[in-house]
């Protein structure tokens, strides 16, 4: 039984042109293309005219999905993993099936990473802060469990970053800004808005002048958001 390769492919965070000759190269002579939503993908076979057929995948897949692609695999089928946007498994699906190949073919299978965006890395890049180390929380939790993860992120020695939808930022950044005061604590917060994107922004600040400026201005309130946040030693 020859396997086929399990390719992991970074695509574009906005930027089309966000792509590397490699993942375009790959995305193109592999047998199928998991797609977290297939439409999506399309957007970005269609501009790059790659006609490989497409098959969805993602985080509500069961395990019979999951079957029938390690089928493919045993076929000698090569498959690409993709997501919306950005790198596969980095708070999005991928790690399930990355898991349950590795776990039915072991060592035999290789499974292949296709580097290139992420929008946590792509803000961290620009933050300018020492970020040798830093913790990635990913999604805030958005009832049970969101203070404690706020508390967790504010006791980190290191910069702290994660994902925060739009609907719930200025919310976010008072909890934050409540915390500061009630823990005493000196923090500087950045926002990256919309990264590679038309409007792409990027915002410094306290929480609580944060919190304000995002209530004032609807266009920053427009968008995707990776919040990081440092603590300044008094
Ligand atoms: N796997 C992706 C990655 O590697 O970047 C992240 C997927 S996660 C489901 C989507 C979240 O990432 C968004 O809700 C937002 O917080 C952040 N994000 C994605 N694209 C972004 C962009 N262009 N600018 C800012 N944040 C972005």
């Amino acid at each position: 039984m020859s396997l086929g390769t399990l390719f992991v492919a970074a695509t574009p965070i906005g930027n089309l042109e966000d792509i590397s000759l490699r993942a375009l190269r790959i995305l193109k002579e592999a047998d199928y293309i998991l797609c977290e939503d297939t439409r999506t993908t399309r957007l970005l076979l269609n501009h790059y005219e790659i006609k490989t057929d497409t098959i969805s995948y993602h985080q509500h897949s069961g395990f019979g999905k999951i079957k029938q692609l390690l089928r493919y695999l045993e076929a000698g089928k090569n498959l690409v993993l993709v997501s919306d946007a950005g790198t596969p498994g980095i708070s999005d699906p991928g790690s399930m099936l990355v898991a349950a190949a590795r776990e039915e073919y072991g060592e035999a299978l290789q499974v292949v990473p296709i580097p290139g965006a992420s929008a946590v890395i792509s803000a961290l890049s620009v933050s300018g802060w020492p970020v040798d180390r830093f913790t990635f929380f990913g999604f805030l939790p958005h009832k049970k469990g969101r203070q404690t993860m706020l508390k967790e992120i504010l006791a980190n020695d290191y910069p702290a970053v994660f994902y925060e939808s739009k609907h719930r930022l200025a919310k976010c950044l008072h909890e934050i800004a409540a915390l500061v005061d009630e823990y005493e604590l000196s923090v500087e917060i950045m926002l990256a808005r919309e990264l590679t994107k038309m409007f792409e922004s990027l915002y410094f600040g306290q929480a609580a002048e944060l919190a304000e400026k995002l209530e004032n201005d609807l266009d920053m309130q427009k968008g995707e958001f990776v919040v990081l946040v440092r603590k300044i030693k008094k």
